[in-house]
């Protein structure tokens, strides 16, 4: 018996040999390749030790395929040809060239970020920015954090005290954004009280007016971003939640996650999505959002508000915790400039989901069309089919807009298959599957893309 199996462990490759073998193709740090074919080797030995039989070649091979997938898993670009804008999986917005640009002078050099130039002493740290957001948004102050659930955990921290903790939410905006995000569990780490008010499908603003103790720390307004209520619903206005709030000396922050700079009904045939101007002009003391869905900035997040609120946030410990780098605060800055100069016109920008939701479907066609002329139909049906593309990201879930796309029906290999080999590409090209065709949406592919697209089909068909 311990015969055999030690004749089975003979089956197991030396980790120095296999890893040399296997590094020039892999092209990551040796170590990593080391550690990798040692966690594989010792998993095979536990597995011969368990009785189970397996070949050289199949282990060395097992080994390969796994250190392929790993490499996989390393951060690098990818195309996007699902059709959704902001895909929080594929790293939500793209950053323009400008913001980009800006962003390879700062990270690659020194910069005055906590430095005054004009007095030489030390300085404030995103004062500009600041400035900036607070004259996009119209409003008094605002500050950026490292994203929308910091900015509502700090914004909660600062404004629940121990005597005043109890903040009023309506049961329908009790919403879970994803990433196990859930505003009741928010609120609990944050230490408040949540208090609900109205049902599911309709609140009243009486409803509102009954929750109002002299514990009441703030009224939270939560904006439904990744669903929608139809039928028997209704709401107060904000301006009369505002008006009660005002009356009880609470403040009436909102959450409304996407932070759509422009009027989206004008770029393209979907609803229209709040602005945060829009929010703030109507009454909200304090709004919140994400700095890298239809802003299409950097992952952040964004408060701004009154300026007594936000003063208040950014003294609030918590703040040191979550506040941006330089890499962040320069391409924030940038997006930022860039819709002050575009004010007239936002969808001037050159944030490229803008640029998506705008782009014409007599263009994705006829990229379409060239993207697939000439190419081998024998083992793939290949066709132009209209589709509907989509926003994404926790931003207006009803939206469904006219796209265009290539659809890829395998008749030698499975839908999953043919996906799969696209994605392990390099770049990797992520469509999405139906049972019987996998289709690339246009809509998201960048138009210089296009030739590494052909040529990844040209592969894949042949
Ligand atoms: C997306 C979203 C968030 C989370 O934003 P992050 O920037 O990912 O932290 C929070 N609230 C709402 C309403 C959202 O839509």
């Amino acid at each position: 018996m311990v015969c055999q199996t030690m004749s089975k462990l003979a089956a197991l490759p030396s980790v120095e040999k296999l890893a040399s073998t296997l590094a020039p193709e892999a092209a990551l740090p040796r170590p990593l390749v080391n550690l990798f074919v040692r966690r594989e080797i010792e998993r095979f030995r536990q597995r011969l030790l368990d009785g189970e039989d397996h070949e050289r070649e199949e282990i060395e091979e097992a080994t390969r395929r796994g250190l392929r997938e790993f490499a996989k898993s390393r951060l690098q670009p990818v195309i996007n040809a699902t059709g959704i804008l902001i895909h929080t999986n594929l790293g939500r917005s793209p950053l323009g060239p400008k913001a980009a640009g800006a962003l390879e002078a700062i990270a690659t050099g020194y910069s005055n970020l906590e430095f005054d130039l004009p007095s030489g002493t030390r300085g404030k740290r995103a004062g500009y920015l600041e400035t900036a957001l607070a004259c996009l948004l119209e409003t008094e102050a605002a500050t950026a954090v490292n994203n929308c659930a910091a900015a509502l955990v700090l914004t909660l921290r600062t404004l629940v005290s121990e005597g005043k903790n109890e903040v009023i939410v309506s049961r329908s905006e009790l919403v879970e954004i994803g990433g196990g995000f859930r505003i009741p569990e928010i609120l609990e780490t944050s230490g408040a009280r949540l208090v609900e008010v109205g049902a599911t499908n309709k609140s009243h603003l009486r409803d509102y007016e009954k929750a109002i103790t002299p514990q009441t720390a703030l009224i939270l307004k939560v904006h439904r971003s990744n669903f929608y209520l139809e039928g028997f619903i209704g709401e107060p206005e904000i301006p009369e939640i505002a008006a009660l709030a005002r009356h009880h000396g609470i403040p009436l922050i909102e959450d409304l996650g996407s932070g759509a700079m422009m009027n989206t009904d004008e770029l393209a045939p979907i609803e229209h999505e709040p602005t945060p101007q829009e929010c703030l002009r109507r009454g909200i003391d304090l709004v919140i959002f994400s700095g890298d869905k239809l802003l299409g900035g950097p992952q952040s997040g964004i408060i701004g508000g009154r300026a007594d609120l936000v003063a208040a946030i950014k003294r609030e410990p918590f703040y040191r915790a979550v506040r941006c780098d330089k890499l962040i605060l320069t391409t924030l800055q940038e997006s930022i400039d860039q819709y002050l100069e575009t004010k007239a016109d936002p969808g001037q920008s050159d944030v490229p989901v803008l640029g998506f939701l705008r782009e014409k479907t007599e263009v994705l066609r006829k990229r379409a069309e060239a993207l697939i002329d000439g190419l081998s139909t024998e083992k793939v049906g290949v066709s132009i089919e209209d589709t509907l593309a989509r926003p994404g990201g926790g931003t207006m879930p009803r939206s469904e807009f006219p796209s265009v796309s290539v659809k890829l029906v395998p008749k030698t290999q499975s839908v999953p298959k043919l996906a799969r080999r696209l994605r392990l590409g390099s770049p990797a090209i992520v469509g999405y599957t139906t049972d019987d065709a996998l289709f690339l949406d246009l809509r998201t592919v960048f138009p210089e893309s296009d030739p590494v697209v052909r040529e990844a089909l040209s592969v894949v068909l042949s």
